[in-house]
């Protein structure tokens, strides 16, 4: 019987434990953790891949239930100010305060870009309808609540701090964990596998000296607001196309300024009532501010962003907390032999834009049982586990993107473009890659790590789209206030994303990568068109460049659309790189391939293709025939 002891019992521990005993019906799973009371709690922002991810452990009936909607990321770009404007967003905001602000979407329709003398505060990136891919925006307390009762029965709970993790040398030898409880009693556990979950205290990594620092720093605060008064989110003055679909209300809100970031997250109450998650994310150095507190935040949105100030000032707040500096990394995440993995906080941290996060315990977890799946078989090879390692840092490298971007957020028009192809690259090629499995697959990891190869941080460029237009176009757009009309009409969030995908089996990867490179050049093109460059000869050699690469990812797109197969190419085939889920999407659809006469777990080629579906534990807490057991001692 294969042993996994999972360090922690917070939300990487719980999300594991719940996999693993899906995927791996028979291992015996100990679950390890001090059982601190009042831990700070952050990260109630879902995306479709986290969505996925929790369908596919049985929690959407109690989501559906239990959490409210989330009707994607919704982004606020403040009008562009120019010189004397005194409706920009600043001047709006002033208003607004005396109260003289449009208070309706009618009002912004009536006027809908911004030009001299009136128009929206805001201009909108929002979901022209409902995803078919659902999300959810947590109360990550009852959340975390009905985690812990569904894993309860699961696993073997030992209550106390893990002290120190003994990894054996022995080919085939067990892990040994030492655990020392609140009266000091001390006790071992030993495990084939060791999965740290031990989050910000980073057991595995200060035990082997794994920490490393990462380029850039983040601090945040946040809390929890009770009572207020949400008409003011949905009355806010805004350009936005008009819908029917859902309420506005229901999304993540996200605010910026120059080296900072605003989420407001609606949510569920214990009781049924709105509660809202308020935070901010920045970077000190750039903000000019370290340690932020409920006032310095006020003062901040007084300047920047009124409308927001004046919703916190309506509730009441319940709780908060805050991270200073808190960004970390590791030096490595998982033992080439398969004996520890590091997952969630334990091995780094992320900034919460985009809601990443927990998307990405979504695979890490999958690689760890892949990676355990293997090991079982005999056939984990360090060549395997350097691929997912790679898909780590390709993740890393959005982080480094993220970093960037501060410096630029209080530039309306290079951020709304560049959220646009992140938007982008999330549905076109980052969400094929995961509902299909895809990731799994050593291959496709390693391509992925090539294409966003990370880079010392003095050599990161700046991280906004086609930065050559974005410049002018920026620059043009204060002299002559054309900004609104920039981000709203050029950057066509609503139709540059396909927000449409609602199944992994039947994606074809290579024709929505296509798809990608023909919107990308599009948009080029579209950026150049409004800098009237015709009119101005000294930009011709570098519009002439970017043609010539719309150009090229043209040319690229048509040839992924005659013959798709060549995006699938760095696939490998080989069964030692493969993902050990076969067909690979059933990761996270087990039961859809069981449906079709495949099991669903484990690849045939390693022996495991009599497995019984997904979720059949085996009576006798057996793993199922063809998975190789470890034997070892309780
Ligand atoms: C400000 C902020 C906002 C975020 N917002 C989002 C968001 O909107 N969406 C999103 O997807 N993600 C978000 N995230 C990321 C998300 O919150 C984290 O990825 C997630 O909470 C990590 O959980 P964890 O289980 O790894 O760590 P934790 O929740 O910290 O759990 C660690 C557990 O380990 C236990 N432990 C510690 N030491 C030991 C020991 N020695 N022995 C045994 N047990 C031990 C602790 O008691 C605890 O139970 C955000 C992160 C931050 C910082």
């Amino acid at each position: 019987m294969t042993k996994i002891a999972i360090i922690g019992n917070g939300l990487s521990g719980r999300l594991a434990a719940l996999y693993l005993d899906k995927h791996l019906p028979g291992a015996e799973l100990t679950m390890i953790d001090p059982d601190v009371p009042n831990k700070p709690i952050v990260g109630e922002s879902t995306i479709e891949m986290t969505s996925q991810f929790f369908l596919s452990l049985g929690l959407g009936t109690y989501l559906e239930e239990n959490q409210r909607h989330k009707y994607g990321l919704t982004y606020y770009f403040p009008r562009p100010a120019m010189d004397g404007d005194m409706e920009a967003p600043g001047a709006a905001g002033a208003m607004a305060e005396k109260g003289a602000m449009a208070e309706t979407e009618a009002a912004a329709e009536a006027s809908p870009v911004a030009g001299a003398g009136g128009g929206p505060d805001y201009i909108l990136h929002e979901a022209p309808g409902v995803i078919r891919l659902p999300a959810y925006n947590l109360n990550r307390f009852t959340f975390d609540d009905e985690l812990a009762r569904r894993v309860a029965p699961l696993v073997r709970k030992v209550t106390g701090k893990v002290t120190e993790v003994e990894i054996s040398d022995e080919p085939g030898g067990q892990q040994t964990i030492h655990v020392m409880d609140k009266a000091g009693e001390t006790s071992t556990v030993t495990a084939d596998h060791v999965i740290d979950c031990s989050g910000r205290a980073r057991l595995l990594a200060k035990q082997m000296g794994l920490e490393q620092d990462p380029p850039f720093q983040r601090s945040s605060y946040w809390f929890r607001l009770a009572g207020f008064d949400r008409s003011i989110l949905n009355g806010l003055n805004v350009d936005k196309p008009r819908h029917h679909c859902y309420d506005s209300y229901s999304v993540t809100h996200h605010f910026y300024g120059k080296g900072y970031w605003i989420w407001i997250i609606p949510m569920q109450g214990e009781d049924g009532e709105d509660l809202a998650s308020v935070g901010v994310t920045y970077r000190p150095e750039i903000l000019g501010e370290k340690a932020m507190n409920q006032d310095k935040m006020l003062d901040l949105l007084s300047r920047d962003h009124p409308r927001v100030r004046a919703l916190i000032e309506t509730g009441r707040k319940v709780d908060e907390a805050r991270y200073y500096n808190y960004m970390y990394e590791a030096r490595q995440y998982y033992d080439t032999r398969g004996r520890w993995f590091l997952l969630g906080d334990s091995g780094f941290t992320f900034d919460p834009a985009g809601s990443l996060g927990i998307a990405y315990l979504g695979h890490q977890i999958p690689q760890i049982t892949s990676m355990i799946l293997k090991a079982g078989q005999g056939m984990l090879t360090p060549a395997y586990v350097e691929a997912m390692e790679g898909h780590v840092q390709a993740e890393l490298y959005k982080q480094d993107q993220l970093s960037q971007r501060y410096p630029v957020m209080d530039d309306p028009i290079k951020l709304s473009w560049t959220l646009v192809f992140n938007y982008m690259a999330y549905f076109h090629l980052f969400l094929p890659d995961y509902m299909t499995g895809a990731f799994l697959n050593g291959g496709v990891a390693k391509r992925t790590m090539k294409l966003l190869m990370r880079k010392p941080a003095e050599m990161i460029p700046v991280a906004y789209a086609f930065p050559q237009i974005m410049d002018k176009l920026s620059e043009r757009a204060k002299e002559k206030g054309n900004g609104a009309e920039i981000i709203a009409t050029a950057a066509h969030f609503h139709k540059a994303v396909p927000f449409n995908f609602y199944r992994g089996d039947n994606l074809k990867r290579g024709r929505v990568a296509a798809a990608y490179l023909y919107k990308r050049g599009l948009l080029r093109a579209k950026a150049l068109r409004l800098l009237h460059w015709w009119r101005e000869p000294s930009l011709w050699p570098m519009v002439a460049g970017q043609y010539l690469r719309t150009g090229g990812e043209w040319l690229l797109a048509l040839l992924l659309v005659l013959r798709p197969r060549i995006y699938e190419r760095p696939a490998s085939k080989d069964p030692a790189m493969m993902s050990a889920f076969d067909p690979q999407y059933s990761f996270l659809f087990p039961e859809e391939a069981a449906s079709r006469g495949r099991p669903g777990m484990g690849r045939p080629d390693g022996g495991t293709a009599d497995r019984k579906p997904a979720r059949a534990k085996d009576e006798a807490g057996q793993m199922p025939a063809g998975v190789t057991a470890t034997t070892g001692n309780a």
